[in-house]
This record gives C-alpha cells, structure tokens and sequence, in this order.
C-alpha cells in the first residue's frame, strides 16, 4: 500500500502523545510538508516505528524530548527519532540490533522488554528497501536512523 509518510508518522505520534502524559515526554516533530509517498506494509511500518519510539520514551527520564524527523535525502526519505536518555555505549551500539541483546542487563531488566524490536525493525526495514543504525553518545541520548525509497505521488517513479 503507498501511505502519505508524513501523516502516517503523524498519526503514530499523535497515539504516542496521549500514553506519553504519565512520563511528561514531549515530542517534537520535524515532518517534511512535500510530499512523500512511501510503499508500505503498513502493520510492519508501524512495529518498526512503534518500536523505536517506546525505546525512546523507555530509555528516558521524565521530562525528556523525542523529536521525530522526516526529510528528502536524494531517492531515499530519512526518518531519526531523537531522544535525551542514557545513551548507549560506543562498544555496544552495533550489538543493539541482535537478537535478545540488551545494554546492561541489570539496568535493562528494570523497564522490560526481550531484546527483540530492534532486531525486528532491522529485519523490516531491509524488507522495505531500507537501511538502520544508530547514533548516540553515552548519558546524553541516543538518535535511530532509517531510510526508505520514496515518491512524489501515489503509486509513482520517484
Ligand atoms: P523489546 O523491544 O523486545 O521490548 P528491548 O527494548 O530491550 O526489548 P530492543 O528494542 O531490541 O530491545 O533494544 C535493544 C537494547 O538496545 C535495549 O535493551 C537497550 O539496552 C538498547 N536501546 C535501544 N534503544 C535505546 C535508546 N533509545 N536509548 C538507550 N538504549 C537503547
Ligand atoms: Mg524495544
């Protein structure tokens, strides 16, 4: 299905805002208003963003800022979600996209969770012609970047 990626990423934040009061994290949007079609499995989309915006606000203390960015970079769109949580470490940002991998356990078993959704959005986001990774510096917060082709129209050549 092509989806206006802009007001999907709208509406998902939308959803995030009303479960985000109790924790106080507000969200910043920097969506692109040109259009941006992508091709989607809109179920798969929204697991993969849904995924990496609960880690956000899960890796966060109260009060933090998720912004959320959407722009044109040459055939690809590229999506970040920013936030200003505890980051993580130099030597284990590659690891995160492994199966059941979680930065320390200790820390880790205290929000919950297997270890499993970046290891899925990477699966899914390469089904969708795409790529994932991360940016973060440690105690300061942590970026997730992807890319997806896109088109100017419904169901058009980019
Ligand atoms: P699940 O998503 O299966 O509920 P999870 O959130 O622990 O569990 P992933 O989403 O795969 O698993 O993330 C893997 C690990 O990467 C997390 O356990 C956490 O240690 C680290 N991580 C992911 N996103 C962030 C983030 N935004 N800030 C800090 N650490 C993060
Ligand atoms: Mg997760």
């Amino acid at each position: 299905e092509w989806a206006d990626f802009g007001q999907f990423l709208h509406e998902i934040i939308d959803r995030f805002e009303m479960i985000a009061q109790d924790k106080n994290i507000e969200f910043t949007r920097k969506i692109t208003a040109h259009p941006t079609y992508v091709e989607i499995d809109r179920d798969k989309m929204t697991q993969i963003v849904d995924n990496i915006i609960s880690n956000a606000m899960k890796y966060s203390p109260e009060g933090g800022n998720v912004i959320v960015t959407l722009l044109h970079q040459g055939h690809n769109v590229r999506i970040s979600i920013s936030d200003e949580g505890m980051g993580i470490p130099r030597e284990n940002q590659a690891k995160i996209f492994d199966r059941f991998y979680r930065v320390d356990k200790a820390r880790a078993r205290s929000v919950g969770g297997t270890g499993l959704g970046l290891a899925i959005a990477k699966e899914l986001v390469h089904a969708h012609g795409g790529e994932i990774w991360v940016q973060s510096e440690y105690g300061e917060g942590t970026t997730i970047y992807f890319t997806l082709p896109y088109s100017t129209f419904k169901g058009g050549e980019v």
